[in-house]
């Protein structure tokens, strides 16, 4: 995999993983129409759950083979389950606007392979798009 390279910057006391994330910033400090912007609001894609403990098969007790008793499982604790950790996703910018309109924002200095499957998450649980800006050498900021 290729190495990310991006290097932290701050504005205003507020440190950036990338330097264009800290020059978006700087124009959303700018834009007239915005009145707040939160920064790396965090969302939680998928909720905590659990499967089966495959060793007790969700019993939550497994037999000892040689005293044929029933032992509390140790994978599992004796809970007969198998946790999983939530789905935390940490976007760039919460942005809202003088019409009261609200913009969830992730900047992009570089392609990321994992990032489509975020967004498509992200966008299917809040019902809303997660805007995507770049900023292209040539072009500028690029809204995808
Ligand atoms: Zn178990």
């Amino acid at each position: 995999m290729a190495k990310i390279k991006s290097r932290k910057t701050s504005f205003y006391g507020n440190e950036f993983d990338s330097k264009a994330e800290g020059e978006f910033y700087l124009l959303l400090r700018e834009d007239k129409n915005v009145i707040d912007i939160e920064l790396q609001p965090q969302y939680t894609l998928l909720s905590a759950f659990s499967v089966p403990c495959y060793r007790c098969e969700g019993n939550g007790k497994v037999e000892n083979k040689k005293t044929l008793r029933l032992n509390k499982c140790t994978l599992c604790s004796g809970t007969g389950k198998r946790m999983r950790q939530p789905w935390k996703y940490t976007a760039d910018f919460r942005v809202t606007y003088k019409d009261g309109k609200e913009e969830v924002i992730d900047v992009k200095g570089y392609a990321n392979e994992r990032f489509p499957l975020v967004k498509k998450m992200f966008e299917s649980v809040m019902g809303i798009e997660l805007v995507v800006w770049q900023k292209n050498n040539k072009k500028g900021w690029v809204r995808k």
